[in-house]
């Protein structure tokens, strides 16, 4: 593989080409650029087009995390509360949580990652469900379906039908930071922008909003999981 510099720091450079018209960046793992470049664009364009994102990829390569050795997890915290974790070698994979233990079965240790993000997100589908239920009591919100998902690069989001979507991984946040989630996209029941009316209304609901907001932009994707 190669390597690139930018801003004085090196990345692992993937390059793939393709019958695609143009090109195409994109970085998944830590410090590795992915490239998806038309068959016949010479090597120094693809060179001059990743320096000139050389900022939009130091952010991102910023927010991802290195892959954790899940098989050495022995505890994770939700919503602030320690879960005593023990993982185990067989062949049945499995994830089972009783009282404040987690056991996790697993085969392989590519396996872990999938086993954690399968079965804890309906038990954070629950948790996430009776919160709602009771922050939205608070100020008679209605909202729509609720669901979870795993995307890395957004906490929640509110549909215009009022279909709320979290990351099911924000259960891994202390409690304050995971109801500023929750209160965010509550909030957007009501206004749907950015709006200086928006940050009223989420200092109603949440008086530490700044203070959150803040933690969850350099610390929220961190404490992720898979
Ligand atoms: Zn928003």
């Amino acid at each position: 593989m190669e390597e690139i510099s930018l801003r004085g720091k090196k990345y692992r450079l993937k390059i793939q080409k393709k019958a695609v018209r143009s090109l195409r960046l994109r970085l998944r793992n830590k410090n590795e650029i992915e490239v998806t470049v038309p068959q016949l664009m010479p090597m120094f364009l693809v060179q001059q087009f990743i320096k000139n994102q050389s900022e939009w990829i130091e952010k991102t390569n910023q927010k991802i995390k290195k892959n954790k050795d899940l098989s050495k997890l022995k505890s994770i915290r939700i919503l602030g509360e320690k879960y005593e974790v023990e993982v185990k070698k067989g062949l049945r994979e499995s994830l089972v949580i009783i009282d404040k233990k987690i056991f996790i079965n697993y085969s392989d240790k590519r396996k872990i990652k999938k086993l954690i993000d399968q079965k804890m997100r309906p038990w954070a589908l629950r948790i996430i469900k009776e919160k709602i239920s009771e922050l939205a009591d608070k100020y008679q919100l209605n909202f729509g379906k609720i669901s979870v998902k795993n995307q890395s690069s957004r906490f929640g989001s509110c549909s215009s039908q009022g279909n709320l979507n979290f990351n099911w991984q924000i259960i891994l946040f202390p409690m304050d930071k995971f109801e500023h989630v929750l209160w965010h996209e509550l909030a957007h029941l009501t206004i749907k922008n950015h709006s200086r009316d928006f940050w009223d209304l989420m200092a109603k609901y949440d008086p530490k909003y700044v203070e959150n907001r803040r933690w969850l932009k350099t610390q929220g994707a961190k404490m992720f999981l898979v």
